[in-house]
């Protein structure tokens, strides 16, 4: 781990995969470009190139070299960082002559060490139960779920985080091991204490005691300006007292405003103790409509534009044989690619993918992926269980599966056949709550979007098996669909074209009762024919005529279905007779049944799908 001049990006690869190799756990942190955070506030971030990239990055660690060795290759300009506790770590950072003060008492030995912007990182292997991490008088001791920013990560100031020497860790010395914990038994009594009234509240407690306060004050219904008057108060006590600002942000994250705070943020993440408080005030806060409305919600990250981005359910509909699961490949390909789909919005870089695969023999897979020019590709991995897993039965299996997408990273999960999932009937409302329960429990907590591709009940009608889809026939309990965000649906028309259903979304922002005519080729992928153009008459009774499944329609049924005048519903008919799509039956009373002609279904296909028809 010698710091020689190797450019950043395999620089940073090479120890990311040399920390991960030694047990330690690494996240990815923001970088810093041209000393600004490459995170999203750019100028006005907290704590540039110094925070998580991930959600629950706490357990999200990556331990294997090769996982973290890709992800800094693939993420050139990211700062490294290695979470304490899952590291067996405890971290001294030390930034002031304070902090040196403090530290000497300690009689430290010689251990690996790093140099920071304003000081020094001291390693050391945390011993017995886990503590958190702590402040002292200049300086904090890293431990449990908190994090360190390691070398060859940039620095605000331009410089680098650099190793000084690479001595081998050792164990926390015991003088330190008793200051950490006589300071945690404090920190508790400091901050109950502020909680009783009375004593000086010392830097180092001051966020803590009063963000307790403040989540004590709101869990009992005081308003954000009742909490911030008492808080005030309270900050006179505080030595040196906070800036009035602090106050103010403090006052507003518990008072239900934005839920990643950054002070409410580190306290849910390093202070267990007051953690505990500001999450049980933070539980079901009643807000006015006003107040929910003035609330900042978090920025959706897209990975496909309106259809999919991170944390969403996204759920494909299709008839065996239609094409999902090209969709599906064609989908991750580009998300994997960091390249746009069928016209959405990019993600912002390109994405890691894990395909849950419960269904295809390794040789179906092998060739998919060549097809799909996939086979090369490191952002996609597979998980192949043929015989399917049972999330909701086997605790063994949940915690396997956990794991994996846990330690992955993951972007993406997609799980193909979804039925195969869970020893439960998918048919059943309480097997596919409790099966989605799991699954969305883990999309929130690691942070990947859910694809799931889902064949349809009814079989399709017509010849070569094409048929007219509705999002209520997709297979599986209406749990499914009811918590999906978005929902499309694949139907295939003729070789190598396909129709895509937009049938629900939850953002609004797709074109919903909308088909869209897909062009497919190996070289291009999907393109989009006859984006949003308006169905023609002709083509929605063609639908209603084959929704019928040889049934037949009369003109009083075609009306009340499709909202149509008997008189404009003549004419179509005979438009469509005379072309030879439909032909009628007519009754003792002259009436008339209309039926789809099957065979000529292809013929209306080409016609209503080519891109210059008129539609
Ligand atoms: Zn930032």
């Amino acid at each position: 781990m010698s710091s020689d001049a190797l450019p950043p990006a395999p620089k940073a690869a090479e120890e990311a995969a040399a920390y991960a190799s030694r047990g330690w756990a690494v996240i990815p942190l923001y970088g810093l470009r041209d000393g600004v955070c490459t995170c999203r506030d750019g100028r006005s971030c907290t704590s540039p190139g110094k925070h998580p990239k991930w959600p629950a990055w706490q357990t999200r660690g990556m331990t294997e070299a090769g996982e973290a060795a890709m992800w800094f290759l693939e993420h050139p300009g990211d700062n490294i960082g290695i979470v304490c506790g899952s590291s067996g770590l405890m971290v001294v950072d030390i930034d002031s002559e304070e902090g040196e003060r403090t530290a000497a008492q300690w009689d430290l030995p010689a251990t690996l060490e790093a140099r920071t912007r304003r000081g020094r990182h001291l390693y050391f292997r945390a011993r017995g139960e886990t503590v958190n991490s702590i402040k002292f008088a200049g300086l904090d001791v890293k431990a449990g779920n908190g994090f360190v920013v390691a070398p060859p990560s940039a620095r605000a100031d331009g410089g680098m985080y650099e190793w000084v020497n690479d001595l081998a860790v050792v164990e926390a010395p015991e003088s330190l091991m008793q200051a950490v914990w006589r300071a945690s038994t404090e920190r508790k009594k400091s901050v109950a204490g502020a909680m009783v009234g009375g004593e000086t509240i010392p830097d180092g407690y001051r966020d803590d005691a009063l963000a307790s306060a403040a989540g004590t004050m709101r869990h009992r219904g005081l308003t954000e300006e009742e909490i911030l008057a008492a808080l005030m108060v309270m900050n006179k006590r505080c030595d040196p007292p906070l800036d009035e600002r602090d106050v103010q942000r403090i006052a507003r994250s518990v008072s239900g405003y934005q839920p990643t705070d950054p002070i409410l943020d580190r306290l849910r993440k390093d202070a267990p103790l007051v953690r505990e408080e500001a999450e049980a005030a933070a539980q079901w806060s009643v807000l006015s409509a006003p107040e929910l409305c003035a609330m900042e919600s978090e920025t959706q990250e897209n990975f496909a534009g309106a259809l999919l981005w991170r944390g969403a359910r996204l759920v494909i509909g299709g008839h065996t044989g239609h094409g999902k699961t090209a969709f599906v490949l064609e989908l991750v390909k580009a998300a994997v690619q960091g390249k746009p789909f069928l016209g959405f919005e990019r993600p912002a870089e390109p994405l890691r993918v894990l395909m849950v695969d419960l269904e295809q023999g390794l040789r179906t897979v092998q060739r998919r992926l060549k097809l799909s020019g996939l086979s090369e590709c490191d952002g996609l991995d597979y998980l192949r269980v043929p015989d399917g897993i049972r999330l909701d039965q086997s605790p063994a299996e949940r915690a396997e599966l956990e794991g994996i997408v846990k330690r992955g990273g993951y972007d993406i999960v997609v799980i193909d056949p979804l039925y195969k999932a869970h020893g439960g009937d998918s048919l059943d409302e309480r097997a596919m709550v409790d099966l989605m329960r799991v699954l969305d429990a883990w999309r929130e907590q690691y942070g990947f979007a859910l694809v799931i591709p889902m064949h349809m009940r009814k079989p399709p009608s017509g010849p070569q098996g094409k048929g007219t889809l509705s999002m209520h026939d997709v297979f599986g309990s209406s749990g499914l669909i009811r918590g999906a965000e978005v929902v499309v649906g694949i139907e295939r028309l003729e070789e190598n074209r396909a129709r895509l259903h937009f049938w629900k979304d939850r953002e609004g922002d797709l074109p919903v009762g909308k088909k869209w005519v897909l062009k497919f080729s190996a070289a291009d992928g999907y393109e989009v024919l006859n984006e949003g153009k308006i169905v023609s008459n002709d083509e929605r009774i063609v639908t209603a005529l084959r929704d019928a499944n040889g049934g037949g329609m009369t003109y009083s049924q075609l009306g009340t279905e499709l909202g149509i005048k008997k008189r404009t519903l003549e004419g179509h008919m005979a438009g469509l007779e005379k072309d030879g799509v439909v032909e009628a039956k007519v009754g003792p009373r002259g009436s008339k049944t209309w039926f789809i002609k099957d065979d000529e279904i292809d013929r209306f296909e080409a016609l209503v799908s080519a891109p210059e028809a008129e539609l």
